[in-house]
């Protein structure tokens, strides 16, 4: 699905003199790498403070700590999304509330969750997801309307800039009350290790923050809240920094695969391309609030399993991300929810599919990977 190998070549010697320095001055935790790559990210997102974490899952989970998230506080988010967004609420003795998510573009419905807000209803928290950014006019209007706390969970879209109708083009994960990112070695940045990062213009939460994720010290050994250890260490940081400058080009080189696999698959059976919410109604060189972390499908007509597995015999990679809505999930079913009101994600977990989606794939890859899919599904249709 990614091909981290050759995308290494070009800044190997950049990483590994990097490295020579860490090594050197053996400051592997809290060295001078992190500092500088948190000013480096807060220059590139343009906001005021960029707290480093150990993941992505710390990071939404020291999020919702600094916001003063209590037990019994009701916390909405996606249905649809990996599961991390939600195991941390639950982890908190937060109660999540999934709601229903877009047919086109898998963001969280702005309807549902307006439908879904109580008076014990403290935060939403919309995902980013496969590099979409969610609907963030409405979604801040509706908290003003409401007061409650918007924690983006930007793991999926590092570097989308979000088309606001204003005319603004803020950071994806800049947005919102506080932002969360994954560093995971997958992501459109992502270290060769664990590590995550919080995002905020607020000064006082910054703080709070800084506090949570080292036992909750503001001054040493004087613990002031209950904190968790959550840090990125020197050696992740330093591969951040190498390839922070290139971000910008590898979600460049993400976007035009995705126009390559959709005007391959535009005239496929069955085949739904995905869909970014700018008004060319493809992707342009304008569009610029979906970075792809993913280039997802869907497939109808029941056909999704059985092209996945076409796929596996010609050894073509590809994912279903996610195969089982998180309400249907065991650990997060609720007697509260009704099927009816999970619709989207109910349909749309069996028609998914992702295709191979990185900085290096080539015309010849696109090419045999969409050609594969076109003659199989034009053969069932
Ligand atoms: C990857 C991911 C996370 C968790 O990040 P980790 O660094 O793996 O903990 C959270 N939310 C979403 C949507 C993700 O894709």
């Amino acid at each position: 699905m990614v091909d981290l190998q050759a995308q290494l070549e070009p800044i190997k010697s950049d990483v590994l003199n990097r490295f020579e320095t860490i090594l050197e001055e053996a400051s592997f935790i809290n060295g001078g790498a992190v500092a500088q790559f948190q000013k480096e990210l807060e220059t590139y997102l343009g906001v005021k403070h960029v707290i480093p974490c150990a993941n992505g899952t710390d990071a939404l989970q020291i999020a919702m700590m600094g916001l003063g998230l209590k037990p019994g506080d009701e916390v909405i988010t996606a249905d649809f999304t990996f599961a991390a967004t939600v195991e941390v609420i639950a982890l908190l003795g937060l109660t999540p509330v999934l709601v229903d998510v877009y047919e086109d573009d898998f963001t969280i419905n702005v309807e549902a969750v307006r439908a879904a807000i109580t008076s014990k209803t403290k935060a939403i928290v919309p995902v980013h997801l496969f590099g979409q950014c969610a609907n963030m006019d409405e979604l801040m209007e509706l908290s003003k309307e409401h007061d409650l706390l918007v924690i983006e969970d930007n793991a999926q879209a590092i570097g989308a800039k979000y088309h606001s109708r204003t005319g603004a083009r803020p950071m994806a994960g800049t947005i919102g009350h506080v932002g969360a990112t994954s560093f995971f070695p997958s992501k459109n940045l992502g270290a060769y290790g664990d590590g995550g990062a919080l995002f905020t213009n607020d000064d006082d939460l910054a703080h709070t923050l800084r506090g949570i994720v080292n036992h909750g010290m503001y001054q040493r050994y004087h613990h002031d809240v209950v904190g968790v250890n959550s840090r990125l260490d020197s050696l992740q940081a330093a591969v951040l920094s190498a390839k922070l400058p290139h971000l910008d080009d590898y979600n460049h080189r993400r976007k035009n695969a995705a126009r390559a696999y959709n005007k391959a698959l535009s005239k496929t059976p069955f085949v739904s391309l995905p869909v970014t919410v700018t008004d060319c109604g493809g992707i342009c060189e304008s569009c610029t609030c979906h970075v792809f972390h993913q280039y997802t499908l869907k497939i109808s007509g029941g056909h999704r399993d059985a092209l996945a597995a076409h796929l596996a015999e010609k050894q073509i990679p590809h994912g279903v991300y996610y195969p089982i809505p998180l309400h249907k999930q065991k650990a997060y079913s609720d007697q509260r929810y009704r099927e009816e009101d999970f619709s989207v994600t109910n349909q749309i977990s069996d028609e998914v599919l992702s295709l191979p989606m990185h900085t290096e794939l080539t015309d010849e890859q696109i090419d045999y990977i969409t050609t594969t899919i076109h003659q199989f599904l034009s053969n069932r249709g």
